[in-house]
C-alpha cells in the first residue's frame, strides 16, 4: 500500500491502535476525538510521538475531508455529526474493524448479534486457548483488532466481537467463521429502523465463500433469515427444541446434556449444570462457542475442558460469594428490563432481587417483570432514584422493601431477607449513575459487600 493520508475518528483504545497501525504501515495520520480526558491525552501524545497528528476537543472537518481514507472507531455511531458533514461523507470510510482486517494475517472468527456477543467471544477464545492455540479475543472486549494486526507474529486465530456499527463500514472484511447469537430490535436511538440495524449485521456475510462456516441460532427466525443465500456450511444451535434429522449443530438433550451433531457424528459435551455460566441463554452461548471452536480445529476434549473452566465475565450473572447457604450473584451490567428478565429466568433458587438505580426511560413499567418476579423472587429491594417508582408499581403484586440509604444499607437489608438456599441477585434494570461512576463500580461495590458479610455491609 502506498502512503496515504488517513483520518482517524475517535482516540479511545481502538482509535489509538488504528492510528499506531497506520503509522507503522507508513501512512500519514490525523486523529481526532471530540472528548478530552487523561486517557485521550495519553493517546494523542502516543500518536504524536509515533509521527502522527492528533487533536482533542474537536474534529477538524476540513482536514478530514482531505484524507484518502477515514477510519471510524467503534464508539462512534453512524449518525455522529462529524460523519454527517457533506465533505467528510464523500471520503471513503471504513470501520476500525475493516482497517485492522486489511493488515491482519490471521484467520478471524467474528461474533455478532444483539445479545451475548461478549460472552460468546470470550468463551470461544477460551476454548481455542484451552486447545493450545494462540487465539486472543478482540473488539469490544479484549484488545483492539488493530493491536493484534501489529503483532510481528500473527496468532493462530482471532475471535472478534463485531458490533453493528463496526460492521456498517466494512468492505473486504471476511471472517473464516461467523457466529450470529440472536437478533432483536436494539439501538433504535441510533438507527432509523430495525431493517437498517439488521442490514448492518448482515454485512457479516458480505464476502462469504464456500470455505466459510456460519454458526447460527436455530431458534431465532430473524437470525436464520439474515444470511440469505450466503455460501458456506451452516451449524445451528438450539436450547429449547430438537434439531432436524439432517441438521448439523448443537442442542440440549432431554437429560440436560449439551450435545453436538457434526459431520463426524454425535459428540456429547457436558451436562448444562457443569457450566459455571447460569441460565438457558448461556447454554446457547456455550453451544455457539463450542461449534465455532470445533470448526476452527479445537479438539473435543480441550473444548470440553474449556467449557468446564470458563467463568462468567465480571458483572454478568457472576457468582461473587456463597455464605451461610446464600449465593450472591452480581449482574450489575443488567441495565435494562430485558437483561433483568433473562437473569431472573436463570435463577434456580428463591431470590432476593436488588432493583433500582437511575431509570433509563424505558417505556415498560416494572410490572412487565411480574411473571419472572412471581416465579423466582422472594422479595424485591427497591433502591436508588428509581426506588419510589419500583415500589409504587410492584408493591401490590410482590413483597417490596424500599431502602433510601447508601448502597451498603441496600445490600445489608437484602442479606437480612435471604435465608439458606436463597440467592441475592443484583440485576437492577437501571443505570448506575445515581450512585456510581458506572455499572462496573456498582458491581465491584456489591462484590465487596457480599464478600465482607452482613457485619461488614452494615458498617460499610
Ligand atoms: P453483549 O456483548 O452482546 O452485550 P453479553 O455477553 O455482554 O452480550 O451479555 C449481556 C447481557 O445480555 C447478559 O447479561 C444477558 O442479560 C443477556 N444475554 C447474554 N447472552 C444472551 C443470549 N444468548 N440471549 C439473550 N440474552 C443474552
Amino acid at each position: 500500500m502506498s502512503a496515504q493520508r488517513i483520518g482517524i475518528l475517535g482516540l479511545a483504545r481502538s482509535g489509538r491502535a488504528a492510528a499506531e497501525l497506520a503509522l507503522a504501515a507508513g501512512h500519514r495520520v490525523y486523529a481526532s476525538d471530540a472528548g478530552d480526558d487523561v486517557e485521550l491525552r495519553a493517546a494523542a501524545e502516543a500518536v504524536r510521538r509515533a509521527g502522527g497528528e492528533a487533536e482533542l476537543g474537536r474534529h477538524d472537518l476540513e482536514r478530514l475531508a482531505r484524507c484518502d481514507l477515514i477510519v471510524v472507531s467503534p464508539g462512534i455511531p453512524p449518525g455522529a455529526p462529524a460523519l454527517q458533514d457533506p465533505q467528510v461523507r464523500r471520503r471513503p470510510r471504513v470501520s476500525e474493524l475493516e482497517f485492522a482486517f486489511r493488515h491482519l494475517r490471521a484467520p478471524v472468527i467474528a461474533v455478532t448479534g444483539t445479545k451475548g456477543k461478549s460472552t460468546t467471544t470470550a468463551l470461544t477464545a477460551h476454548l481455542l486457548q484451552s486447545a493450545g492455540l494462540d487465539a486472543p479475543a478482540a473488539g469490544n472486549i479484549g484488545l483492539a483488532l488493530s493491536e493484534i494486526a501489529r503483532r510481528p507474529v500473527p496468532p493462530d486465530w482471532v475471535v472478534v466481537e463485531a458490533s453493528s456499527f463496526q460492521l456498517a463500514d466494512v468492505d473486504t472484511f471476511a471472517p473464516r467463521i461467523g457466529v450470529l447469537t440472536n437478533l432483536s430490535p436494539d439501538h433504535l436511538d441510533r438507527y432509523p429502523s430495525v431493517a437498517a440495524y439488521y442490514a448492518d449485521k448482515a454485512r457479516l456475510f458480505a464476502n462469504a465463500t464456500l470455505e466459510n462456516l456460519w454458526v447460527l441460532n436455530g431458534e431465532d427466525a430473524a437470525a436464520m433469515a439474515l444470511p440469505g443465500a450466503a455460501p458456506g456450511r451452516r451449524y445451528f444451535f438450539r436450547v429449547r427444541s430438537e434439531p432436524g434429522a439432517s441438521e448439523h449443530g448443537g442442542s440440549v438433550d432431554a437429560r440436560g446434556e449439551l450435545v453436538l451433531r457434526l459431520e463426524q457424528g454425535v459428540i456429547p459435551l457436558l451436562r448444562a449444570d457443569e457450566l459455571r455460566l447460569l441460565g438457558e441463554h448461556n447454554r446457547a452461548n456455550a453451544l455457539a462457542a463450542a461449534l465455532a471452536a470445533l470448526g476452527a480445529g479445537a479438539a473435543v476434549d480441550a473444548a470440553r475442558a474449556g467449557l468446564r473452566s470458563f467463568r462468567p465475565l465480571p458483572h454478568r450473572l457472576e457468582t461473587v460469594a456463597e455464605r451461610r447457604g446464600v449465593l450472591w450473584i452480581n449482574d450489575s451490567k443488567a441495565t435494562n428490563m430485558a437483561s433483568t428478565r433473562v437473569a431472573l429466568q436463570s435463577m434456580t433458587r428463591p431470590t432476593v432481587l436488588l432493583l433500582g438505580g437511575r431509570q433509563k426511560g424505558e417505556p415498560e413499567p416494572y410490572t412487565a417483570l411480574l411473571p419472572e418476579l412471581r416465579e423466582h423472587v422472594r422479595a424485591v429491594v427497591a433502591y436508588g432514584e428509581a426506588g419510589p417508582l419500583v415500589e409504587a408499581q410492584l408493591r401490590e403484586h410482590v413483597p417490596v422493601i424500599r431502602v433510601d440509604g447508601a448502597f451498603a444499607e441496600v445490600v445489608s437489608r437484602a442479606a437480612g431477607l435471604a435465608g439458606p438456599g436463597d440467592a441475592v441477585l443484583l440485576s437492577p434494570a437501571c443505570a448506575s449513575f445515581d450512585m456510581f461512576r458506572d455499572a462496573e463500580e456498582r458491581g465491584e461495590r456489591f462484590r465487596e459487600l457480599a464478600q465482607a458479610g452482613r457485619e461488614g455491609a452494615s458498617a460499610g
